[in-house]
């Protein structure tokens, strides 16, 4: 089987070390298998997208030596396999309109144990079983209606097995907002089948989103599915989250303040377990040429150097 993979960062700003750090054990984890790699612009969600971002991001990816088989595909260039997709899922009535406010979803879903796995509010079905031909009260949200069989399962190359019950922790979650944007767990799902990528890896932050990914994969009828890996955060060396105001988190502070991209490469590799100990500068090329497998990965947030946020 090729290996492919892929990149998808949003447009919101320059790369920082997160992203490096996905990109490069993405792009190391195909290469190293002579796979393929996939450069996607997640740009669905226009309000959040900065002028100019996409393009400063592809430059920053260059300038570590990561390269992109296929791509940059921007999101915005889809619109018609997201509209072709949503429409398979409203025949097979797997969708219907809300047109809840936030409030209102909040209100009536103060259940006891509502949401506590996810952290996420469960969505209390209440316009599951409502006309579709009503007056809405405002321009409705499309939502997937959650079959009660919709236990996930998966292999996670560095977590392990992971199950979840879609129907319990997140219930019937949105595809496409009431303005119109399509919703990130549609499009990546959609995207991710049909760019054929094998194997995502990401943030663990977004762990949580994978078995509706998968679901959603099941629905639309795709006839296999990626594996997935899971990558920890990179820190501030005081382990709070990377802030725009983080001093030294964007490679592009990095590089105006005199680091070396094999610098960069170098650190973020040891610091992920990709390679083994060792110290001193590496190309992306001599990542892929020593990749361990995601199973020998590391599984916790790596704080990023003092030095570099001194820099
Ligand atoms: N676009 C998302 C981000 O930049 C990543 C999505 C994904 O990897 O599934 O956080």
């Amino acid at each position: 089987m090729t290996i492919t993979t892929r990149f998808a960062p949003s447009p919101t700003g320059d790369l920082h070390l997160g992203g490096a750090w996905t990109a490069l054990a993405s792009w190391a984890l195909a290469r190293s298998a002579g796979g393929r790699t996939v450069l996607r612009v997640e740009d669905v969600d226009t309000p959040r997208v900065v002028a100019g971002s996409a393009e400063r991001i592809v430059a920053d990816l260059a300038w570590l030596g990561l390269d992109w088989d296929e791509g940059p595909i921007a999101q915005s260039s889809r619109t018609a396999a997201y509209e072709a997709a949503l429409a398979r899922l409203d025949a097979a009535g797997l969708t219907y309109p809300c047109d809840c406010s936030r409030a209102e979803i909040a209100r009536a879903a103060s259940a006891p144990h509502a949401g506590e796995e996810s952290g996420e509010t469960i969505y209390p079905g209440t316009c599951r079983d409502a006309r579709r031909d009503r007056d809405f009260k405002r321009l409705p949200a499309t939502r997937l209606r959650v079959p009660k069989d919709a236990r996930v399962a998966f292999e996670d190359g560095v977590r392990g097995a992971i199950e979840e019950d879609v129907a319990r922790v997140v219930g019937d979650f949105v595809l496409r907002r009431g303005d119109g944007v399509f919703a990130y767990q549609l499009v990546v799902a959609i995207d991710d089948a049909e760019m054929g990528v094998s194997h995502v890896v990401r943030a663990d932050d977004l762990l949580g989103s994978t078995a509706r990914q998968l679901l959603l994969m099941r629905l639309l009828g795709y006839p296999s599915a990626p594996a997935y890996a899971h990558v920890p955060l990179v820190v501030a060396p005081d382990g709070a989250r990377l802030a725009k105001r983080t001093p030294g988190a964007t490679t592009r502070e990095l590089a105006a303040a005199g680091v070396a991209p094999e610098a960069i490469v170098g650190a973020l590799a040891r610091g992920l377990g990709l390679v083994a100990e060792g110290s001193g500068p590496l190309t992306a090329r001599e990542v892929a040429a020593r990749l361990r497998p995601p199973s020998a990965w590391r599984r916790t947030p790596w704080a990023m150097p003092r030095a570099w946020a001194g820099a």
